[in-house]
């Protein structure tokens, strides 16, 4: 009998990745996924240090390894992701009874070391940096969780140096895919059924320009150092069956004329920007490195939806970032009001261990007034999410079908081209996950919208067989 696998994820899309990477490497190792760690002959968490309380959340799971491992000696426990990258040989001290400790820049090491410790007790391996020729994260095998929809590594690291941010100590320095690789990775998922990609980076939006500086260093002094994107969004839009083309993320001080262009003139292209702002105060902006100002920003995403038509803008906004005045909590608002975003991630700012911002602890905000920001930010976020969402009753958009509804069996949910959830009523035959059909908007609420079924435009044609709805 196959042995069987777990892989746990704690965190942000690219650990995510990261995990269906791991779960391609088993599975071409001969391993089972199951749901059910207790029946799991290796049990894998992909960590993550973004998030609040992430080394809590570990040893706490850490500590249900144990029980697991002691009822069953032959367990494999890994470790790896950002937390293991940063707390390197931490982990082992702390929870001996973890077989494998790997990080961010060895993803691609999972089965061997697995099999190390198998043969020579518990090995720790990080590597500082990534080897961009060996080791590109994508080139793996990747198992995606769904069969029709998929991410797509077009970049590894970041070169930019928030305060708040520990990703570029943990993920190292940008490395971009070839384009080539991009692409072939895009048919081939395009040829399993795939019909829609979303190209994963820490910083999609300067996507090319380690690789134009490579080549200048080789000796070709006419390679432009711009950024490739806007060309590499038209190439994966061209592959046949890609129905569908998202990215995340792409920075505001990177983001140029030509990717929105390219998103305009790009029928495959969604129309739909995630365009973290962060702050809106520019005191705050420069405290975060971030490398523009509200009213660059402002026109940037002005520009942005004159250019790509019935645009819908997302964003990230911290409250509460070390030094955030009133005033400068009052210029968020206030480019929250302008910016009439769709939807926004909102978080309290909380310092996390390693980075520049969790070292200005002398001017951390009041807790209770930056509850009282949150709240406030909230009440603008939600009357232009619950506006845009209004705006769209009427309107008949077509959605990815992804399954059930989670309140409501008798509904199916969809997602539109603008990235909104649409929950609809089951069509009497069979709908699969991932066959797109037209719905006609009929309630719009602040989190998702409420519509008809018109037609089923494209059934799904993955082959993995999946649950008929
Ligand atoms: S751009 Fe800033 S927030 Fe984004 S990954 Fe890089 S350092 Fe972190």
């Amino acid at each position: 009998m196959s042995k069987r696998y777990v892989v746990q994820t704690f965190g942000c899309q690219m650990n995510e990745h990261d995990s269906e990477r791991i779960a391609g490497l088993l599975e071409s190792d001969g391993y089972e996924k199951t749901n059910d760690q207790s029946d799991a002959d290796v049990i894998v968490l992909n960590t993550c240090c973004i998030r609040e309380n992430a080394d809590n959340k570990l040893y706490g799971a850490l500590g249900n390894m144990k029980r697991l491992k002691d009822k069953n000696p032959d367990l494999q426990i890994m470790v790896g992701g950002c937390l293991a990258q940063k707390d390197k040989e931490m982990i082992q001290q702390k929870a001996g009874h973890v077989d494998v400790v790997f990080g961010t820049h060895n993803v691609h090491r999972a089965g061997e070391l697995l099999n190390q410790a198998r043969s020579s007790g518990p090995v720790t391996e990080i590597w500082e940096a990534a080897d961009p020729d060996e080791a590109f994260a994508s080139a793996l095998p990747a198992k995606p969780e769904l069969d029709y929809k998929a991410w797509l590594t077009i970049q590894v690291g970041c070169d930019n140096s928030c305060a708040f941010c520990i990703v570029p100590s943990v993920r190292g320095e940008e490395i971009s895919r070839p384009a080539e690789d991009i692409v072939a990775e895009a048919e081939r998922l395009a040829g399993a059924g795939v019909s829609e990609i979303t190209l994963l980076g820490q910083n999609v939006n300067s996507y090319g320009r380690d690789l134009a500086l490579k080549a200048r260093h080789a000796g070709n002094p006419d390679v432009k150092l711009r950024p490739a994107f806007a060309n590499l969004l038209r190439s994966v839009a061209a592959v046949e069956g890609i129905r569908r083309l998202r990215y995340t993320s792409p920075h505001p001080k990177d983001m140029t004329t030509d990717v929105f262009e390219a998103m305009a003139q790009t029928p495959a292209v969604m129309p739909h920007l995630h365009f973290p702002l962060q702050s809106g105060s520019n005191a705050i902006l420069k405290a975060m490195h971030r490398g523009y100002t509200a009213q660059r920003y402002l026109e940037k995403l002005a520009e942005a939806r004159e250019t790509i038509p019935d645009l819908a803008v997302t964003t990230d906004i911290i409250v509460g970032f070390p030094g955030e005045s009133e005033e400068d909590f009052q210029a968020t608002m206030a480019v929250a009001a302008e910016a009439r975003f769709d939807h926004a991630f909102t978080f309290v700012y909380s310092p996390r261990p390693g980075t520049e911002a969790a070292q200005l602890s002398d001017v951390f905000c009041d807790p209770a007034e930056v509850k009282e920001r949150f709240a406030r930010l909230r009440t603008v976020i939600e009357r232009n999410a619950l506006a845009h969402n209004l705006a769209r009753v009427g309107v008949i958009d077509e959605v990815m079908v992804e399954g059930p509804s989670k309140t409501d069996s008798d509904r199916l949910t969809g997602r539109t081209g603008q990235n909104k959830l649409v929950h609809f009523p089951k069509p009497d035959g069979p709908l699969r996950a991932g066959s797109y059909a037209t719905v006609k908007v009929t309630e719009g609420h602040t989190s998702y919208l409420v519509g008809e079924l018109v037609e089923i435009t494209a059934r799904a044609t993955h082959r993995t067989r999946i649950a008929v709805l």
